[in-house]
């Protein structure tokens, strides 16, 4: 319909996956030249809006993974595609711009600029992809004002963000996360750095951002908590990929 920015958001082809992988496999090659398979045989399909859990111990290859559905990195063997895109089709500037677009990226130690406000963080990523106004014609600025009044930072929206107390950074990441509205946001041990006590709403503000925009979810964690929040739950076990049986009750897959 719009001509005007066809670049301000990842157009998903007609009904396909926010991300589809297969047989995707990826083996690292360590400093002294020797193979490592960090994953392998991941097929994984997360349809609009849907949420998924990724478990797994250390070293498991569950950041891995996260990095190769972003196009981080790419795999040693098989396919992925981010809103219907093959992405070893694009080129690795064609990439990078696209997953600017196509994928919030919400990690363990938050990743902000420390000397950069709370809202020129979540502004960051629009403006190295020179995207101004979301594809309903909202200016980014009205958009990161909106995120920080939702994920309850107004007050601190003009701290540097080495001020900020690590939930505070982590509600800062997850509405960086979705600002450009994002088919797919990843979100690599979210709860990592953070205590109990505020671990808990900073979930929940991760899910109800994602669901509030329609976006798919993948978390990766050790959490059986958190993933027992997902609908669909997946372990990894040195490399090997497997879905775990659907729990009628989510908080099954819980532990506790
Ligand atoms: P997790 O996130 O579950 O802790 P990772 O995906 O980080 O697991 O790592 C999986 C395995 O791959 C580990 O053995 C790790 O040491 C190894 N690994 C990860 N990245 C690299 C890399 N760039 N080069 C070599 N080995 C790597
Ligand atoms: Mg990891």
């Amino acid at each position: 319909m719009s001509r005007g920015a066809p670049e301000a958001s990842a157009v998903r082809p007609e009904g396909a996956p926010a991300l589809e992988m297969r047989g995707v496999s990826k083996i690292h090659r360590q400093a002294d030249g020797s193979p490592l398979t960090a994953v392998s045989g991941v097929d994984l399909t997360l349809a609009a809006g849907e949420t998924a859990a990724v478990i797994g111990r250390s070293g498991s290859g569950k950041s891995t993974l996260l990095h190769l559905a972003a196009g981080i990195e790419t795999p040693t063997a098989g396919v992925v595609r981010l809103a219907g895109r093959d992405l070893a089709a694009l080129g690795d500037r064609e990439r990078s711009r696209f997953r600017g677009r196509s994928v919030g990226l919400v990690f363990q130690s938050f990743h902000l600029i420390p000397y950069l406000t709370a809202r020129e963080n979540l502004l960051l990523p629009a403006r190295i992809a020179g995207i101004s106004r979301l594809p309903d014609g909202e200016t980014v600025e009205d958009a990161a004002d909106r995120l920080l009044d939702a994920v309850r930072l107004s007050g601190r929206a003009g701290e540097p963000a080495r001020h900020l107390s690590g939930g505070e950074q982590q509600r800062a990441a997850i509405a960086r996360a979705v600002l450009l509205r994002p088919p797919l946001v990843l979100a690599d041990e979210p709860t990592g750095n953070l205590d109990g006590a505020i671990a808990a709403p900073v979930v929940a503000l991760l899910f109800s951002m994602a669901e509030g925009q329609g976006a798919a979810l993948l978390i990766a964690t050790h959490d059986p908590g958190l993933a027992g929040s997902c609908r669909v739950r997946h372990r990894l076990d040195d490399a090997s990929f497997a879905r775990l049986p659907d729990g009628g009750d989510p908080a099954a897959g819980a532990g506790r």
